[in-house]
Order: structure tokens, then sequence, then C-alpha cells
């Protein structure tokens, strides 16, 4: 009866339209779904990236660091970006780490008090990796922060020839 009964069932329609453009913009971050709406909510509104193109990786920007100990995540992420790259037509990269990210603490072995500073070393290597791949790139790099219920991103200075970061909060219209 229940089987039927689902059968029967018309497909759910989602009320969100769909809108063909892309707005050639990707962000890569962890996978941990407990701060996928956060993430959405910062990439939407923050930073006016609507329908940006995700990539969701334990551990995020991790993968790009050219680290053994994330070889084959890292060959994966970056055809991904590639892709990307050559078919969307990305011009920004969005890079996101998070606090007391699990895959650092248990799949990469760093102690607490190590965490953040690796966090924020990985995202300069991140941005340094695709910089030198995809040169037209803009990369943008921000700490996503928990503090009790709330989360806030905090930019990331990424080294000169960025330049980029100060306009990430505020521009809204260049993308
Ligand atoms: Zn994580």
């Amino acid at each position: 009866m229940a089987i039927r009964h689902a059968r029967g069932a018309a497909p759910f329609v989602s009320s969100v339209p769909f809108e063909e453009a892309r707005i050639r913009a990707a962000s890569l971050y962890c996978s941990d779904g407990r701060y996928g709406e956060q993430f959405d909510d910062f990439l939407h509104n923050a930073l006016a990236l609507p329908r940006y193109d995700r990539l969701a990786v334990p551990g995020g920007p991790a993968c790009l660091t050219g680290r053994l100990d994330v070889f084959w995540e890292g060959h994966s992420a970056q055809q991904g970006l590639d892709f990307l790259a050559a078919v969307h037509g990305l011009e920004r990269l969005v890079l996101i780490q998070h606090q007391g990210c699990a895959f650092y603490r248990q799949w990469l072995k760093v102690r607490d008090e190590a965490l953040e500073a690796r966090q924020i070393e990985d995202l300069h290597k991140a941005a340094e990796l695709m910089r030198r791949r995809h040169r037209e790139l803009r990369v943008d790099a921000f700490f996503a922060r928990r503090l009790e219920a709330e989360v806030r991103f905090e930019p990331v200075a990424l080294p000169a020839g960025d330049g980029v970061l100060a306009q990430g909060l505020t521009s809204t219209q260049s993308t």
C-alpha cells in the first residue's frame, strides 16, 4: 500500500525558478553539512554570488595544498576546477575554511592548538596553486568562525598579487 502510494505520488517540484545565466564564480569549502546553509547565505548575500558553482569536499581547500596526504582529493578537486574554468568560464573562486574542521583533526591529525594556523596556511597554498593554474582567476579566502549559534565569516589576507580581498565583501556589482 505504502509503495503504491509512493509510486503514484506526484514528483516534487522546486519553487525556486531555474535561471540560465552562469555567474562565473565557484566556491570550495568543506562538505560538513552543518555549515552548508551558512556558506550559501554568505556567498549569496554577503558576496552577492547567486548560483555559484559548488565544490564541497571534506576539508575544503585542504585538498589544494599539494600535500601528499591529500594527493587524490587534490587531483580530483583540480580536475573539477579546471573543468569549471574551461566550460563554465570561471573568473572567481572563493575558498572557505571552517573552525574545528574534523577532516584536519581526524584525517590529517592536526592538533587543536595548531588547527587554525594550519587552515590559514592551507588557504594561502590553495590560492597560490589556483592562481598558478589559472592566472586570470580572482581568488578570495575566508575563515568561518563559529560563535555559539552564529557563524562569522572573516576575510583571510592573501599574499600580494591577489589584491582583491577588500573588494570581496563590498563589491557586489563586479561579478
Ligand atoms: Zn570540515
